[in-house]
């Protein structure tokens, strides 16, 4: 997902984007692949907009929590680390091992182990999966 995607999907569910807004986006779009806490959040956002304060990051991400798009890890002392959840930032892949050609798969078989995860209550925050074999031209050659 780019980042205009994003702010696509944010005005169809009626998030208005402000300057503030955008720059708290952006940033976490940046840092997108890690976890952040709010202060992290402040200071990297405040180069684009000095006006944020602690409590404009708070909200937002209440705001983006509400839309499911950001995850929630909470560390073992308490505090509260975040970073943005999008649809389509993983892809699985069918890789094969004699050519090494690599062909993204359109599905996901994550939400198979949603019982299991939540009666864990595992705080799942990304996964990996990929298939390896034999591409159709090399088994051919078999
Ligand atoms: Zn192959
Ligand atoms: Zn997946």
């Amino acid at each position: 997902m780019s980042f205009e995607n994003l702010c696509d999907l944010l005005k169809r569910n009626n998030f208005k984007l402000t300057d503030q807004r955008k720059s708290i986006l952006f940033t976490l779009y940046e840092n997108k692949d890690s976890l952040m806490s709010p202060e992290d959040l402040l200071v990297a956002a405040k180069k684009r907009c000095t006006k944020l304060n602690l409590s404009t990051i708070y909200r937002n991400i209440e705001a983006l929590l509400k839309l499911d798009l950001l995850y929630k890890h909470i560390k073992d002392n308490g505090s509260t680390l975040y970073k943005l959840k999008l649809k389509d930032s993983h892809a699985h892949h069918m890789i094969c091992t004699k050519c090494g050609k690599t062909e993204a798969v359109d599905f996901c078989p994550i939400e198979a182990f949603k019982g299991i995860i939540d009666k864990k209550q595992f705080q799942l925050t990304e996964h990996k999966l990929e298939l390896y074999g034999h591409c159709k031209e090399c088994s051919d050659d078999e």
